[in-house]
């Protein structure tokens, strides 16, 4: 007998599945921009620095199954330094952008965002993309496109470079992430992980005698 399709309740809708997508990159990358673009096809040239936590929804269909993308957007306030553990809870993908005219919203790509998702993110391990937000503005680019595609290679990333304002790329970066996800998530299915122990309690105190022991005869 074929088992019941299991479908998740999302304001009395029925989904196959729920993805929660974070964004994060420097304050004015676009951000906001991007995501109200993807969700209600909208762009406005008026700054608006995210207050808080904020998120829009999409529906997609992928392999035939119905999908929530339910993607966050916020600025990177001290307040919310103090709810990003919550921000990345349970995201199965992350976004980082950067703007193509300013080099430090790229730098801090490194210096600042990746340190973030390693102290926060790790345990969820999303998949992650990295774009390079107005491309619009390519005759103001001080970030190359090279640039940006070797640091999305060491780290592992997709690349794209987009633009809210033209519309280039934004629902063909949230298809690539669509695929990239699913593709995971298959590949989770049919090689479970090991579950990381890392954050475990220390071993009880007989445990820790056995384990001494044991290192005392390997190293002598
Ligand atoms: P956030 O702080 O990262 O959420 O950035 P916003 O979405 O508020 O955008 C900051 C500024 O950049 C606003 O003035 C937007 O109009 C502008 N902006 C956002 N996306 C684009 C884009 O693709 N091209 C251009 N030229 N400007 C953009």
């Amino acid at each position: 007998m074929e088992p019941p399709d299991r479908k998740v309740d999302y304001m009395n809708k029925s989904y196959d599945l729920v993805w929660k997508i974070v964004l994060i990159g420097n304050s004015g990358v676009g951000k906001t921009n991007f995501l109200t673009r993807y969700a209600w096809d909208q762009f406005t040239l008026e700054s608006r620095t995210t207050i808080g936590i904020d998120f829009a929804c999409r529906d997609v269909v992928h392999n035939d199954k119905k999908i929530k993308l339910q993607i966050w957007d916020t600025a990177g306030q001290e307040n919310f330094r103090v709810l990003a553990h919550l921000y990345y809870s349970r995201a199965v993908a992350v976004v980082i952008l950067y703007d193509i005219t300013k080099h430090l919203t790229f730098q801090d790509v490194t210096k600042c965002w990746m340190k973030e998702l390693d102290e926060h993110a790790k345990l969820e391990n999303p998949v992650l993309m990295l774009i390079g937000h107005k491309s619009d503005l390519r005759h103001l680019r001080s970030v190359s496109r090279e640039e940006g595609e070797n640091l999305a290679a060491k780290f592992d990333m997709i690349f794209m470079e987009a633009s809210a304002q033209d519309k280039t790329n934004v629902e063909e970066a949230f298809e690539s992430l669509v695929a990239a996800i699913s593709k995971k998530q298959q590949f989770l299915s049919l090689h479970p992980q090991p579950v990381d122990t890392s954050f475990k309690l220390g071993p009880l105190p007989n445990e820790e005698t056995q384990s001494k022991k044991k290192k005392k005869k390997a190293c002598c």
